[in-house]
Parts: C-alpha cells; structure tokens; sequence
C-alpha cells in the first residue's frame, strides 16, 4: 500500500513533541559534576606501604603500561646470631594512562591490596607525557578512594580489621590515664550516703565521716587558730560534712574548748 503523503512528517513531529515534554537529562558538566557510582573506574591509587614489588601487576598488565624499578635492601638479624634478610625497595612505580585501558586486571592480582580504583577522572592533559603518573600522584589518588561498603549482618570481621581493632584497644588501654582511680572513689562514697545515720540533714552533716580524709589532712592551712588538733572538724569550713561553729554537738569539742584538750 502506497504510504500517506505528509504521514512521515506527522511521525516526525510526534517524537518531536514527546521529546519537548520530557525532563531533559543533560547534565552542565563542568559546572554540575556527576554523580558517579562510588566503583567507578576514574584513575588507580597506589597504597605504597602494602606494594612488596612482586611485579605481579607489571608482569599481568595487557598494555604494559605500569613502570616498576625497585633494588635489593639487606635488613640484619633481628638477634643475635640470625640471619639477614634482604627486602625490595621501591624506586619507581608509573603508570601511563595515555596506555591503559582501564581493564582492573592489575587491581585484581595485587596480592597485597596496594592498588586502588578512585572514581577520579579529571586529569585530561595537553601533553600526553603528562599522563604517566608516577609514584606521589598515584599516592595523591589514593585520598580519592571511597571507603568500602559495609559487611552484611552477621559477616565475619575481616582479620586485618580485628588485628587492627585489638591493636587500637590495646593502645588505648595503655594510654588511660590514672583518672579512674579517684573516679572509683566518688563512687565507693556515693555508695556510702545511704548507709549514714537517718536524721536531721544538721545531724548528718555534723557526724564526721572516719573514711573520709579529715580536714586538716588536706588543707592544714585552713586551720584557725583555736584548732589544736586537726582530727577534728573546723569551724567555719563551708562543706556540709564539716560542723558549724555555732551548733556543735554535745559529743564534740566546741571550738573555744579544743585548746585545752
Ligand atoms: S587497568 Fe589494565 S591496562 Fe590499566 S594499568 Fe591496570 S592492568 Fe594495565
Ligand atoms: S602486584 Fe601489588 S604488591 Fe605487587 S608490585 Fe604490583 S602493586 Fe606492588
């Protein structure tokens, strides 16, 4: 069947039209960034203390596009009659992203966790020499890295985290400062204020507590002039366990009297 004169233009208005209707989803990159999956594959990081220089990654690279250079190190004995080991010593490591094509592989067979993918991607230059990032921009990239996603109810604690964990709580025990020891005081006391006599608060606050440290004990230059001895409690102290001078208790010294004892 011979098709409609003027049907095609029709259909060509239809999409027009459904479009025109439409959120746009252009984004005004560079003056909205994207928001890019946290697993995106920007620029690889380096974490240089975890590389061992097995070259592993050099060696599974399909583009050949990482640059290692390393030299041997001889440690010595950690005793006394050892051996002495020796260690490779990272010189150089490079990566040229003018060659790589992003593939992972050398993030996969690093045994020892020392690369990283970063979501990263600004890093266009005018002079492709420039895209060989050596060691201390790879290290930058590193910073770039998201953290990892969380472990699923109920997962086993990886063993580098409860290494971590245990050596984290071992320091912080050990740099506890001795604060607690009065702290267990304050509270044996307050374990006490239920034990003290019921009464009037004037007869509570009159009874001297024998645990507690007496007043002469701990300010003796607060003692007057009519205190001889300081075992016994002053007048005119302001704390509450301490007797007012002008309603002694019988069974104590007034403080006109403690002179003569
Ligand atoms: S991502 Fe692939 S191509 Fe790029 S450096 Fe790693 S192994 Fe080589
Ligand atoms: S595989 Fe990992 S540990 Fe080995 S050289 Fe590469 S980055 Fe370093």
């Amino acid at each position: 069947m011979a098709p409609i004169p003027g049907s095609g233009l029709a259909k060509g208005l239809a999409v027009t039209l459904r479009t025109m209707t439409k959120k746009s989803v252009t984004a005004q990159y560079p003056d909205a960034q994207p928001d890019l999956p946290p697993r995106t594959r920007g620029v690889i990081g380096l974490f240089e203390e975890n590389c061992t220089v097995c070259m592993l990654c050099a060696r599974e690279c399909p583009d050949w596009c990482i640059y290692i250079d390393s030299h041997k190190e001889t440690v010595p004995a950690a005793t006394p009659g050892g051996r002495e080991r020796s260690r490779n010593v990272l010189d150089r490591f490079a990566i040229d992203f003018s060659l790589c094509m992003y593939c992972g592989i050398c993030i996969e067979v690093c045994p020892f966790d020392a690369l990283f993918w970063s979501p990263e991607f600004e890093y266009a230059e005018t002079d492709i020499r420039d895209l060989t990032h050596e060691r201390d921009k790879l290290r930058e990239w590193m910073w770039t890295v998201p953290a990892p996603p969380a472990l699923d109810p109920g997962a086993e604690e990886p063993k580098e985290l409860a290494t971590a964990r245990k050596t984290a709580d071992k320091l912080a025990a050990q740099q506890a400062p001795p604060a607690t020891e009065p702290h267990a005081d304050e509270q044996a006391r307050a374990a006490e204020q239920p034990t003290r006599p019921q009464g009037d608060s004037k007869q509570q606050t009159d009874q001297p507590n024998p645990d507690r440290p007496k007043p002469g004990d701990s300010a003796p230059g607060h003692l007057k002039s009519g205190d001889s001895t300081p075992d016994q409690p002053k007048p005119g102290d302001s704390t509450p366990d301490q007797p007012k001078p002008d309603q002694p208790k019988p069974d104590q010294p007034k403080p006109g009297q403690e002179g003569s004892e």
